[in-house]
């Protein structure tokens, strides 16, 4: 059931089947030279969309910015704080909640350390204000690299690599412009922060978007689409 296509009448009428909804986190974020700048916010819709006509459950409109740090001065990337980030993610899930919602599938399609973080902290805050309600905080990215783990030949793949890239190339290949290398970032070692990331990160690409294939893309999503059916599951059911 995607909210956003929904009426009044639909909405309620869903409610009389689940009380669960997936809400997508997403990002404007340079993926490569060859990845849109919505990568992210693609993937988590199309896995909550494809999960939805599985199971019932309830696809909120997607949230298309997030926290980003490593990327933010390569072009096309644009970031919200994770106070703002927090913020939203509090106000939405305390309106669905005033609804008659009580799941929340928080499921990212930006891995971003920070800004999953941030996801947590505000989950933590809003499950001990509000004694009713489940949270569960998910990343697509690693759910992808978690369970295709064998479906993946780059060792250490990550932003824009042979994952998202076979992903996009797999729902969106109108999408995929041009041609990638091989790249993995060289922040100091040290843990000095630097101020202009492109320097050490030229391209934007982690990983080997050169390994990627639409068939391996397929085979992630699916995978992805089952973790996410199960969950779906799990939340309902579970008990402290
Ligand atoms: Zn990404």
């Amino acid at each position: 059931m995607l909210i956003d296509e929904m009426t009044m009448i639909e909405f309620e009428e869903g409610l009389k089947q689940t009380q669960t909804v997936l809400i997508p986190f997403g990002s404007v974020e340079e993926h490569g030279p060859h990845l849109p700048l919505s990568t992210d916010t693609i993937q988590a819709i199309e896995v909550g969309k494809k999960t939805a006509a599985r199971v019932p459950l309830f696809v909120a409109p997607s949230i298309n910015y997030g926290n980003c740090r490593s990327s933010k001065t390569h072009p096309g990337t644009i970031s919200i704080s994770t106070e703002t980030l927090k913020a939203i993610m509090t106000d939405l899930v305390s309106s669905f909640r005033s609804q008659g919602l009580r799941n929340f599938i928080i499921l990212s399609g930006h891995a971003g350390g920070a800004h999953c973080m941030a996801l947590q902290d505000a989950g933590e805050a809003l499950i001990d204000r509000y004694d009713d309600i489940k949270i569960a905080i998910v990343s697509e990215y690693h759910l992808a690299s978690s369970e295709g783990v064998y479906l993946i030949e780059t060792i250490g793949d990550s932003h824009a690599g042979e994952i998202e890239t076979s992903r996009i190339m797999h729902t969106h290949p109108q999408l995929v412009k041009g041609s990638s290398q091989k790249e993995f970032p060289s922040f100091p070692a040290s843990g000095i922060l630097v101020r202009n990331k492109r320097k050490y990160w030229q391209n934007g690409v982690w990983g080997d978007p050169t390994k990627a294939t639409p068939e391996k893309g397929k085979a992630l999503e699916e995978r992805v689409v089952c973790k996410l059916v199960e969950l779906v599951h799990e939340i309902g059911v579970f008990k402290e």
